[in-house]
């Protein structure tokens, strides 16, 4: 099956590593084209970039630009546009901050919505249009089993992942006329991870290692044992395997769908 994406251009967002990364690579070993974008300097870039080569890409652009600037992310999508169409988005940039309301600051409540939702509707306003006039498009936007149910200190966050999901059922509402069986149709779907072991997470490891005196393997057992009932981290590249089955033509009823991958957490 390999090369299912040949011709086909795809725009990751938050793809120099983590998630972004996995996901970019899983797209890129069936041939896509990938435009990379995220934060990070000469050398994040040429890691992702190398990483993304090597999984098959047919080409690959990368920006670093900040998300939270919405002008920026317009001209950039102007510059990715002049080289052609974009037929799959995957929005999954993102950050995390813990604290309880009272403690967490404005500036982190800011950024959380505007990394983890508000540039997730910046990009779809800009490349929704085209995916429409070519009857063929897949959006697949990274919420988070946040974006289910909540957990404490996580306010900005869990509202923004909330968010995701509802946008995503908006835009999948809008969409869900476009093109047909033969074309593959517009869809545009969430998804839901639990634990995924990505430097997202490093903070709130870091916080059970000290509690287990430093045991890395304790604290990440005792992490994932609080709410995941399979106490296994996801990695990057199931999350791609997952975007990868959603590029298929053959997914094209499945639309504004918000799909768990943890474990069971969701499921209790
Ligand atoms: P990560 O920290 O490894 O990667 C985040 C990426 O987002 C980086 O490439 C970074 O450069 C980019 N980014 C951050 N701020 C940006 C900005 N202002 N402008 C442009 N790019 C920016 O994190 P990850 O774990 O790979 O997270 C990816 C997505 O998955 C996020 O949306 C996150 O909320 C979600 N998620 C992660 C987990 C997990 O356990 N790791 C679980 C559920 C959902």
């Amino acid at each position: 099956m390999s090369g299912r994406l040949e011709g086909k251009r795809a725009f990751v967002t938050g793809s120099f590593q983590g998630i972004g990364l996995g996901i970019a690579s899983a797209l890129a070993s069936e041939g896509a084209e990938l435009v990379l974008l995220g934060l990070g300097d000469a050398e994040v870039v040429a890691r992702g970039e190398a990483a993304v080569r090597a999984a098959g890409a047919a080409r690959v652009e990368s920006y670093v630009s900040d998300l939270r600037d919405c002008d920026a992310t317009e001209s950039v999508i102007g510059k990715i546009l002049s080289g052609g169409a974009v037929d799959i988005l995957v929005n999954n940039a993102g950050i995390q901050h813990t604290a309880n309301i009272e403690d967490m600051p404005r500036s982190k409540w800011n950024d959380i919505i505007a990394i983890n939702l508000s540039s997730y509707f910046d990009t779809m306003r800009l490349l929704l249009p085209g995916m429409k006039e070519r009857e063929f498009g897949r959006v697949i936007n990274i919420a988070s089993v946040h974006g289910l149910v909540a957990s404490m200190a996580k306010s900005p966050y869990v509202a923004a992942k909330h968010g995701v999901v509802g946008l995503t059922k908006v835009a999948a509402l809008e969409c869900a006329n476009v093109g047909s069986s033969q074309t593959g149709g517009l869809t545009v779907n969430a998804i839901c991870p639990g634990w995924v072991g990505t430097e997202l997470i490093e903070p709130q490891i870091q916080t059970r290692v000290d509690k287990h005196g430093g045991d890395r393997v304790a604290g990440i057992a005792d992490l994932l044992s609080e709410k995941q009932p399979s106490k296994r981290m996801s990695s990057p590249e199931e999350i791609g395997a997952l975007t990868l089955w959603l590029c298929d033509k053959a997914a094209h009823n499945i639309t504004g769908a918000a799909i768990p991958v943890d474990g069971g957490w969701t499921a209790q």
